[in-house]
């Protein structure tokens, strides 16, 4: 296991709860930190809280590692944008492909953010869950903006910071066998039942991959990615 500290990007859904379990397996300490953006659905917010716990409670191996959680207040980015996941518009694709759930700037805000909690508990490690495989076509998940970012940060505020984000390079299928290489099978019980993807807020009915509406772009996704993994075909983790 690696020394060190991390600070987790965690949201309350299947990525950043991966990501999770990925920096408890690796850092002596691990931070969490949420943002209120104003999103449409609470829920997700809600979720973050049950899968902290449920964490806390079920990996006695990850109990003593896992630190404080850090609630930012982001309002400021629901009143300055205009999209699907901050107000009640239904959802869409513009002309150049990028859904209106894209809310622009959300990730470079979140880690500078994170880098300035970070460098109060000496936390240089920051890890979030940007996938550029299996996604919407957001440019602020691409390795490139985040290495890019990286180098900013590190810049800006004078230490070393590295950006870490272990789902970069994995499909929706792959992240579920990350989540069973990692925990096992309660930490894939735990992501179907108590993490959140559903751009709708939709929790109702459980289904095998967890709850949501099934057919927003996140739903579609994540549905998708259980059914390919269950299948048994494109699930195989990359060597490590
Ligand atoms: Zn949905």
């Amino acid at each position: 296991m690696r020394q060190g500290h991390a600070l987790v990007l965690f949201s309350g859904g299947q990525d950043s709860t991966v990501c999770l379990a990925w920096a408890l397996q690796r850092f002596a300490r691990v931070e969490t930190m949420g943002f209120d953006y104003g999103q449409r659905h609470h829920v997700e917010l809600q979720a973050r809280q049950e899968v902290l716990a449920a964490l806390r409670a079920g990996f006695p191996q990850w109990q003593d590692r896992l630190g404080d959680d850090h609630m930012v207040d982001l309002t400021v980015l629901g009143q300055i944008s205009d999209t699907a996941l901050t107000r009640d518009t239904a959802i869409a694709v513009d002309a150049a492909g990028l859904p209106n759930t894209f809310v622009p700037g959300r990730n470079l805000l979140f880690f500078q953010m994170a880098a300035a909690v970070g460098y109060r508990r000496g936390l240089h490690t920051l890890v979030g869950g940007m996938c550029e495989t299996d996604f919407s076509g957001y440019p602020d998940c691409r390795d490139d903006t985040l290495k890019a970012l990286q180098v900013a940060l590190s810049l800006g505020m004078g230490q070393r910071f590295t950006i870490e984000t272990p789902l970069m390079w994995l499909d929706k299928a792959q992240t579920w066998a990350l989540a069973q290489q990692l925990g096992g099978d309660a930490l894939v019980d735990l992501s179907v039942r108590l993490t959140h993807t559903c751009y709708l807020g939709e929790r109702g009915h459980l289904h095998a991959w967890g709850h949501g509406c099934g057919e927003c772009p996140a739903c579609a996704l994540r549905r998708q990615g259980y059914e390919r993994w269950m299948a048994g075909s494109g699930a195989a983790l990359p060597d490590a």
